[in-house]
């Protein structure tokens, strides 16, 4: 029995899990094909490796609450790498076909390139490899990337929110120098990883003047460039909309300084809207590239949302703006048998009704907060989960 101190701010612990919905009486084989109430099929599974960061970005972990007195989990209280490649093979007969491995930040996560080379081996059941990716702050990149590519990352994100370091420092709040995150690019690069994404969050008060220069700098580089609209993820950032630059407004500034053309998504349930920069003629230049914007609160995409998420302790969340979880470590831990397990995430993702960024839209345009439950049953002001503990 683990004691636990828990300061004002642990919101983790707030809310309790959810229970288990009624399992089907007979157990029916996974059938890698499994669609949740608003027919969307399981295909991305989002896994947090570590509830720890190194960087303190004001609208994911806030210092003043992820502070020296915050406790994160104990080690014994994180998914094992062993727990973690047993789940994901359940969820994979279930239809994942990309799993992205998220934190925290989670290269802190000891020996990641091992788990990552254990979930290398597994296969969709039509034989293919999955395509296994990775969101990372890129602060120990330089160090990771060759071990990374070597032990079968498919792909890499790297967030980077300005290229002046001055603002860079203030956003990460913990005074880290952009050049650490392009030389980890240059190494991903060199280690062979293609079409690395760069994620740009963008705050209106903050970094509005780097979008151009942003674009300028990874445009014909080979990595895209995508920005995110400021989210009122979690309980702890303190957002505003009038923090939020509307992506819209975004691609009106980049295409006064480079000409842009509408890409076609590059796979269902894609977050990010392609725009491909033009050439002389108005054509699309593979050579010059593409940007992407990813629009949650103003242009919400949940009718296409097929991601699940596991926290680091085992729990499986809905939506990135869920209240509520369900805990799927103490399955793994009592002995329950991979069918038990595989009929407990088909009939939670069967009952799914999640669609947060439809119902603040819903409630934006009739004049209200924005304040709503994801799934919508729930009365709004319980608390949502908090990034950083079920990755981006
Ligand atoms: S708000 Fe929730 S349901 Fe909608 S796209 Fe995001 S994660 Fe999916």
């Amino acid at each position: 029995m683990i004691k636990r101190v828990i300061p004002l701010l642990d919101l983790r612990h707030i809310q309790r899990s959810a229970s288990f919905p009624k399992a089907a009486s007979a157990v029916v084989p996974a059938s890698g094909h499994l669609l949740d109430a608003r027919q969307r099929p399981l295909r991305d599974l989002r896994i947090s490796v570590t509830d720890r960061c190194n960087f303190r970005c004001a609208y994911c972990m806030p210092k003043e609450v992820f502070d020296k007195h915050y406790r994160y989990l104990p080690h014994s209280a994180m998914l094992s790498f062993e727990e973690i490649v047993r789940l994901a093979g359940l969820f994979v007969a279930h239809g994942v076909g990309k799993i992205r491995l998220t934190g925290g930040e989670p290269l802190l996560r000891k020996n990641i390139e091992q788990l990552i080379a254990q979930l290398h081996q597994l296969r969709q059941p039509n034989g293919q490899p999955l395509d296994i990716t990775l969101t990372t702050n890129g602060s120990l990149l330089a160090r990771k990337a060759k071990a990374l590519r070597q032990a079968g990352l498919s792909r890499l994100t790297v967030s980077l929110d300005s290229l002046d370091d001055a603002i860079f420092r203030r956003m990460n709040d913990v005074d880290f120098p952009v050049a650490q995150v392009l030389a980890g690019l240059d190494a991903a690069q060199a280690a062979g990883f293609a079409d690395i994404k760069v994620n740009m969050v963008v705050k209106r008060s903050t970094n509005v003047a780097d979008i151009v220069p942003m674009a300028r700098h990874f445009r014909g580089s080979g990595m895209t460039l995508r920005f995110i609209e400021y989210m009122d993820v979690g309980a702890t950032n303190g957002w505003r909309m009038d923090e939020v630059l509307p992506s819209a407004e975004v691609l009106r500034l980049i295409a006064e300084a480079f000409p842009l053309v509408p890409l076609e998504p590059s796979a269902p349930g894609e977050t990010a809207q392609r725009w491909g920069y033009a050439d002389a003629q108005g054509n699309y230049d593979p050579q010059l590239g593409e940007v992407g914007v990813i629009s949650s609160v103003t242009q919400a995409f949940c009718s296409t949302c097929n991601r699940a998420r596991l926290s680091t302790e085992g729990q499986l969340y809905l939506c990135l703006f869920a209240h509520q979880g369900w805990d799927l470590r103490s399955l793994l831990r009592n002995g329950s048998s991979d069918e038990e397990m595989s009929a407990a995430i088909a009939g939670i993702w069967g009952q799914r009704q999640d669609r947060y960024s439809e119902l603040r839209a819903e409630q934006m345009a009739q004049g209200g907060s924005g304040e709503a439950a994801s799934d919508g049953t729930t009365p709004p002001g319980r608390k949502r989960i908090e990034m950083s503990y079920i990755g981006g």
